[in-house]
């Protein structure tokens, strides 16, 4: 299996550090507003890793964190905390603000047949640990005090900027003049940040006598310590986490623990939708609801994220979803055959779907060498299942044999059409289509079809 690791820009042999457990952490939500269909592009993903990881006979050790704290409206540590934002805009508690959104982005994981995590974590879980962390780094020099937090002095991890291949100099020199002037490093970051006197925070706790809160690293760096424990084989986040949130999840486990964080990073790229950044301002962020409205289900979108690969930037557009949803029925409609004809051997295609997912998750490659057989073999329960293990979109669920009734309603209106009875026929076609059945006919009989 091969995998693009970010950590050195190549394409490499994956070989994880323990056959039975592949430890993998994937950077969560943050649940301070509704998550929309581009948010979910990264889960898709990794679903698709995680599966195929288990069709080549992996076990599978996957956490999901929660952010519900310390996620500042900026990277740089600035700006408002986005739950507190979420809070003062619907007028509830951040507390309830964080189970809402949390129980919404769960109820669309679960909608799009995702593999379930080994633990999902709350950061809100893991105080005290944050705490074990932050001394860890204290004892070891790592950091200094400031009126807005403990910062992490990034001058004393030497390896800082080889992740994101980050020029410090540049960044310096291009630094914001208002930055904060008590950094020492213009890459240095707050580890826990302090509430300052006549500020407000509703998510605070005591550490050294003072009031405060982790930073948003944080909660990743303590997780993956306590529940995987470094080096984990597989961290996985979207593009925009290499030069400061993963940048710096990095320099925290590492200087604390002396072990290398992650042998493999995997980083997945945006969508735009109809050619545009996904933003509030323009109008152009969709929610699952809103494509419930207009006659698309989850697993229509996982079909279309899926028709594309992690690593390239896309483009959403509903004429693309309507394909997708079309060549997920025809996949679906692969699938009845099973009820129908007597099965042909598919082994060579299932071979051949298995390399294209192990070379670099290419899904694509995938589903074209799925296009290659459908129109001339019948599958049998087992590669129904191989297809639904490899790819989650609930093929066989969602194509149910039909009643007995029904499939005797077919051939009497088959009989009735030989017999050229064509208003029978008809009408009994029309009783058939409102089942959510269409007939092809053919010399014998006819075969039947999901209609949608
Ligand atoms: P946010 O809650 O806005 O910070 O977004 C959470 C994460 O979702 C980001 O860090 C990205 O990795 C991912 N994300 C946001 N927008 C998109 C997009 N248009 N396409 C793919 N991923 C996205
Ligand atoms: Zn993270």
């Amino acid at each position: 299996m091969k995998l693009y690791n970010t950590l050195n820009r190549k394409t490499e042999e994956f070989k994880p550090l323990d056959e039975k457990r592949v430890k993998i952490y994937t950077c969560g939500p943050t649940v301070y507003s509704f998550a929309h269909i581009g948010n979910f592009t990264s889960y898709i993903y990794w679903d698709l890793l995680i599966r195929t990881l288990l069709l080549n006979g992996y076990g599978v050790d996957r956490v999901l964190n929660i952010t519900d704290v310390g996620h500042l409206t900026s990277d740089a540590d600035e700006g408002e905390d986005k739950m507190e934002k979420g809070a003062k805009r619907e007028g509830k508690t951040v507390w309830e603000v964080a189970e809402m959104y949390m129980e919404d982005f769960l109820k669309n994981f679960r909608a799009l047949n995702m593999v379930e995590p080994t633990s999902i974590c709350r950061a809100t879980d893991f105080i005290k640990e944050d705490f074990a962390l932050v001394d860890t780094l204290d004892k070891k020099g790592y950091l200094y005090d400031t009126t807005d937090g403990l910062y992490f002095d990034t001058s004393k991890f030497p390896t800082y900027a080889d992740f994101a291949r980050l020029d410090l100099d540049h960044l310096k020199a291009g630094a914001r003049v208002d930055f904060n002037s008590e950094k020492k490093n213009i890459s240095d970051f707050a580890v826990w940040k302090w509430i300052r006197d006549g500020e407000d925070h509703a998510m605070q706790w005591e550490y050294r006598g003072r009031m405060g809160y982790p930073g948003w690293h944080l909660e990743c760096a303590t997780i993956i310590h306590e529940k995987l424990g470094e080096p984990i084989d597989i961290h996985c986040g979207g593009v925009d986490h290499i030069p400061v949130h993963h940048t710096n999840e990095i320099a925290e486990i590492e200087a604390a623990y002396d072990h290398k964080m992650a042998n493999y990073w995997l980083h997945n790229n945006f969508i735009t939708i109809e050619g545009e950044k996904i933003s509030k301002s323009i109008g152009n962020v969709y929610y699952f609801d809103d494509l419930t409205e207009r006659g698309f289900s989850p697993m229509d979108y996982k079909m279309w994220v899926l028709q594309g690969h992690y690593q390239s930037e896309r483009n959403f557009a509903f004429n693309d979803l309507a394909a997708a949803k079309q060549r997920l029925l025809n996949y679906r409609n692969f699938a009845v055959l099973r009820w129908q004809k007597d099965a042909t051997d598919l082994s060579e295609a299932r071979k051949a779907i298995l390399e294209q997912l192990n070379n670099n998750l290419n899904s694509a490659g995938a589903f074209a060498e799925l296009d290659k057989v459908i129109n001339t073999n019948v599958p049998d329960e087992e590669f129904v299942k191989f297809l639904d293990d490899a790819f989650g979109l609930n093929i066989a669920e969602s194509t149910p044999d039909i009643s007995e009734d029904l499939k005797a309603k077919i051939k009497e209106r088959f009989e009735a059409k030989q017999a050229r009875d064509f208003a029978k026929a008809d009408r009994l076609r029309d009783e058939i289509a409102e089942e959510g059945i269409a007939l092809l006919d053919n010399a014998e009989g006819s075969t039947w079809q999901y209609a949608k």
